[in-house]
């Protein structure tokens, strides 16, 4: 298959967590188009992965899948060495992988903290970690974020603590990674349609329960002053542009790609 993007990214190896499914899955395919060899890295939906896996190679480029649990240190390591082995570099790394969690405050327990703090913060500080330590200079960074750690939802308040803690750990990284010329940055997408909004939407958005799919677009979509809930394709472009060449002079920074569902 041919692809008629820019390949900008050609001679680059991107890892992409959590790209099975959703956006990362979708993100990991957009860089491929734009020439990079990529790492796809699942939790347990090996055969999704396989598939994003040949889609990519249907575009010409290297692709390689790794089961890694990545809210585990050692994980991380067996991703980023099997990366290193298999491809023999690292140019962009987008820390993807998160799980949604909603409750009321006397719903949620210890366990369900750590679970989640594991796998959206810990998770993404041991991935960065092993950028730090395998990736090649000038490269990109990109962790994941979420439009929940500006606005308030009802029972969201772990899984909102755990992404407001990605936008200041990655100021932080910015500064670390900084003098090898490697940019840091995170996304904080709003609704986008996959999985994850499919199952969770309908628990924290008032009243969705009893919505059908449309109507449940409708209401997510009237956060945005474009009037839609978002799609992967709208985030897998942002995720190339900041993985590209020309973002060199953004880093240390929280990109909402809500379609303006939070305006600063
Ligand atoms: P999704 O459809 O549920 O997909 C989640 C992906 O993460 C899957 O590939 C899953 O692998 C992987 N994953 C989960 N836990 C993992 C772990 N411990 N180790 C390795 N991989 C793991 O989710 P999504 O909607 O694409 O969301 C992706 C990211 O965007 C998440 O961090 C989420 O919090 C964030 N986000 C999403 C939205 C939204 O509206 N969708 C909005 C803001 C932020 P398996 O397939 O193997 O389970």
């Amino acid at each position: 298959m041919s692809t008629s993007r820019e390949q900008n990214l050609k001679g680059k190896v991107a890892l992409v967590t959590g790209s099975s499914r959703g956006i990362g899955s979708a993100a990991v395919i957009r860089l491929a188009e734009h020439g990079a060899d990529v790492v796809i890295n699942y939790l347990s939906s090996e055969k999704l992965a396989e598939e994003v896996a040949e889609k990519c190679r249907s575009l010409g480029v290297r692709a390689l899948v790794v089961q890694a649990d990545v809210s585990k240190y050692e994980d991380n390591v067996k991703l980023f060495d099997k990366t290193i082995e298999t491809l023999g570099r690292l140019d962009i790394v987008f820390s993807n992988a998160g799980i949604e969690h909603w409750g009321k405050p006397n719903e949620v327990d210890e366990a369900q903290i750590d679970k989640v703090f594991n796998t959206n913060v810990k998770s993404q500080f041991f991935t960065a970690q092993q950028a730090y330590k395998h990736m090649n200079d000038n490269g990109r960074l990109i962790l994941m974020s979420s439009l929940a750690a500006q606005r308030g939802f009802p029972g969201h308040s772990i899984y909102a603590a755990s992404k407001a803690a990605v936008q200041g750990m990655v100021r932080c990284l910015a500064f670390d990674f900084g003098p090898r010329n490697i940019t840091v940055n995170c996304v904080a997408p709003g609704g986008i349609k996959t999985d994850m909004y499919a199952e969770s939407a309908p628990k924290y958005i008032p009243g969705s329960d009893k919505m059908s799919e449309k109507e449940l677009d409708h209401t997510v979509g009237k956060w945005s002053p474009l009037g839609r809930p978002g799609y992967t394709d709208d985030t897998s472009g942002i995720i190339a542009l900041l993985a590209s060449p020309e973002s060199q002079w953004i880093t240390g920074q929280t990109l909402q790609i809500s379609g303006g569902a939070q305006m600063t």
